[in-house]
């Protein structure tokens, strides 16, 4: 396969970065992760609206307009094999001569940097959307603007490291009293077939996959409400789901060690991953 650095395709071992790349010594910079099912980048445009959003959040200059973004994420598919994969694009502030916690000044040229990797199993096809999985809650240390795609993820690494220590596969964050999202996805909780899930707010990333849930549940109609779900509402609830870009929408059936509903995969998520299903064929000709 193949990397984008600074305006060209390499093998990977031949890509080189400084040390004094304000990613590497702050972790000053940006990112989007774009999943391409059969060669079609899924939500494309969405995932570039965020990622524009995010640049200007932290003032790094952005390096290329929308066309240009879209043709150099299509290049990158193309670049290694088409098929089932996740683009990864990381822009940073660019490599200073000194290591200054403000901007440098003159401002440099962003880093640009794009990988790939394969999505191996069709998200649809995989245990833990058929058996569900375990997640457990943990309180949400991060920062105050989780609602930028920012590469200083040291709070969800450690979030998420805890959660797969304890044999689960996701962290569900509480702050306040109040569930945000999982470590590196969006959380939803269905009572009595009415789904729910967090408004857009900084202490959410706007998930992609959760807007698309959202919306294909307002298609077909399964009633579904933005609002805050406090701590005891997700111990009460008949399913738990978390989405993300590569995992799709999958059932958590158990939290904390104990089930959820009755400990699988619910009839609200069987409705909606059906729907989930047929829109991306639609989309990605599968
Ligand atoms: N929330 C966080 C903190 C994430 O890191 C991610 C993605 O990895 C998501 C939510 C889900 O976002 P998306 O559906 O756009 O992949």
């Amino acid at each position: 396969g193949k990397v984008y650095l600074n305006g060209e395709f390499l093998d990977p071992e031949r890509a080189r970065i400084s040390p004094m790349d304000r990613g590497f010594l702050f972790a000053d910079g940006v990112y989007e992760v774009i999943p391409a099912f059969n060669g079609v980048l899924f939500r494309l445009d969405a995932h570039l609206q965020r990622l524009e959003r995010s640049l200007a959040e932290v003032s790094i200059a952005n390096p290329h307009d929308r066309a240009g973004w879209r043709r150099l994420c299509e290049e990158m598919v193309a670049a290694n094999g088409g098929g089932n994969l996740s683009v990864y694009l990381q822009i940073t502030r660019g490599v200073a001569d000194k290591r200054d916690h403000a901007f440098p000044d003159p401002p440099v040229a962003p880093t640009v940097f794009l990988t790939s990797a394969p999505i191996p199993v069709p998200a649809a096809d995989s245990l833990h959307q058929t058996r569900g999985a375990a997640a457990i809650t943990l309180a949400d240390t991060r920062w105050a603007r989780c609602d930028i795609k920012s590469i200083s993820l040291l709070p969800n690494i450690l979030l998420r490291q805890q959660a797969v220590a304890s044999g689960a596969v996701e962290a569900v964050l509480l702050r306040e009293g109040l569930v945000t999202e999982g470590a590196a996805s969006n959380v939803f909780t269905v009572h009595n077939g009415e789904v729910s899930t967090p408004p857009h707010s900084a202490r959410i990333l706007g998930g992609i996959t959760r807007d698309l849930v959202v919306e294909l549940c307002r298609e077909h109609g399964i009633p579904v409400v933005e609002r805050e779900i406090p701590e005891a509402r997700l111990h009460d609830a008949d399913e738990i789901w978390v989405s993300s870009s590569t995992k799709d929408v999958v059932p958590i059936t158990r939290l904390n060690d104990r089930p959820v509903g009755d400990g699988r995969p619910g009839a609200t998520w069987k409705t909606l991953s059906r729907h989930y299903i047929q829109f991306k064929r639609r989309l990605c000709g599968l």
